[in-house]
């Protein structure tokens, strides 16, 4: 069993220390919050008073942190001066390719291994240990990653080089959210025309315009398997982080030069939807701003036109 440094216990990093303690090794948790600390030291973690203390000894670094900035903090000012060079640095969250690959190479350029591993799946998949990792990084790296992220999730898989895993990520996402978009388009406009939403799914479900957004995931309450439409688009993939997510394919798609226009059209309506206090909801809420029922919560930004108004 391996010493683990866990930096970043939230929604995501606290499930996924856990299955690592579970798992029999040695986790010496981090985070800035006191609230987060004291949850993973119930699930047996060790608490470190310090981002130092954490990764002194450790045979693996693990980060689950919020973006790109908290990353390269937490390994240029800690993780690479502190951690013995033995250790594969291992950062799980969702970052910029570009950052991943600039703190890649100067782990690299310290005598590190380092791999990208992003995650698919949310907070009961970190909970229940069935994420799936996209890896970017040399083979080697990969290899010594994968006995421990084998032991949070229920696939690995190599993506590439260094920056890979990021990649893998954000454009599959780009992809969800432009799928998601054009599936509660789809429905808005097929109870328009009067058709009803099951018969709709039926068909549609079984021909050239289904996706995983439509058969796994409808945005209509009633229709298809059961989903967060369900619940008042309660739990599931938060807008916020669906918003976060299209900013960073954008953002990678203008460095590479990459023509990316239903990406750009998918991040434009979650912003406006997270701009209307829909942050919190699941992404497939977005059908309610499309069908302009959603009505603002109290408090929220202030009242945008009605979206068909807009433009
Ligand atoms: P979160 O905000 O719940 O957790 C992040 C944690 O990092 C917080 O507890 C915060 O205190 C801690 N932190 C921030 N800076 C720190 C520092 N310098 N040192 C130590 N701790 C620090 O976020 P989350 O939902 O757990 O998401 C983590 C990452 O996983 C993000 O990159 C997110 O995009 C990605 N992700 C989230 C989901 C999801 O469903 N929540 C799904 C897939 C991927």
């Amino acid at each position: 069993m391996a010493r683990v440094a866990f930096i970043g216990l939230g929604n995501m990093g606290g499930g996924m220390a856990a299955n690592l303690s579970k798992a029999g090794h040695e986790v010496m948790a981090f985070d800035l919050s006191q609230d987060a600390l004291a949850r993973a030291r119930t699930h047996g973690c060790t608490v470190a008073d310090s981002a130092e203390t954490a990764v002194a000894n450790a045979d693996a670094v693990i980060t689950m942190l919020p973006a790109g900035k908290h990353v390269a903090e937490v390994y240029r000012t800690n993780a690479l001066l502190n951690a013995p060079k033995t250790a594969i640095l291992i950062d799980c969250s969702t970052i910029d390719v570009a950052t991943a690959k600039a703190v890649e190479a100067e782990a690299q350029a310290a005598g590190f291994t380092m791999v990208d591993a992003p995650v698919s799946g949310g907070i009961a998949a970190a909970e229940g240990g069935t994420l799936t990792f996209m890896v970017g990084g040399s083979d080697d790296g990969f290899e010594r990653a994968r006995p421990f992220l084998e032991q949070m999730g229920k696939a690995v898989i190599h993506a590439g080089g260094a920056g890979a895993g990021q990649a893998a990520k954000i454009c599959n996402n780009m992809l969800l959210g432009a799928t998601m978009a054009a599936t509660c388009e789809a429905f808005v406009l097929a109870r328009k025309l009067g058709l009803d939403e099951q018969k709709f799914f039926d068909i549609s479900s079984k021909a050239s315009g289904q996706s995983w957004s439509m058969t796994s995931y409808s945005p209509v309450p009633g229709v298809g398997p059961e989903t967060p439409a369900d619940r008042d688009y309660e739990g599931g993939f938060a807008a916020a982080l669906m918003l976060k997510d299209l900013k960073l394919a954008m953002e990678a798609a203008e460095e590479a030069g990459a023509y990316t226009p239903m990406g750009g059209e998918a991040e434009e309506l979650y912003q406006r939807f997270v701009d209307r206090g829909g942050a919190a909801k699941d992404f497939s809420c977005l059908i309610k701003m499309i069908d302009d029922s959603w009505e603002a919560p109290a408090g929220s930004e202030a009242p945008l036109p009605p979206v068909t108004a807009v433009e």
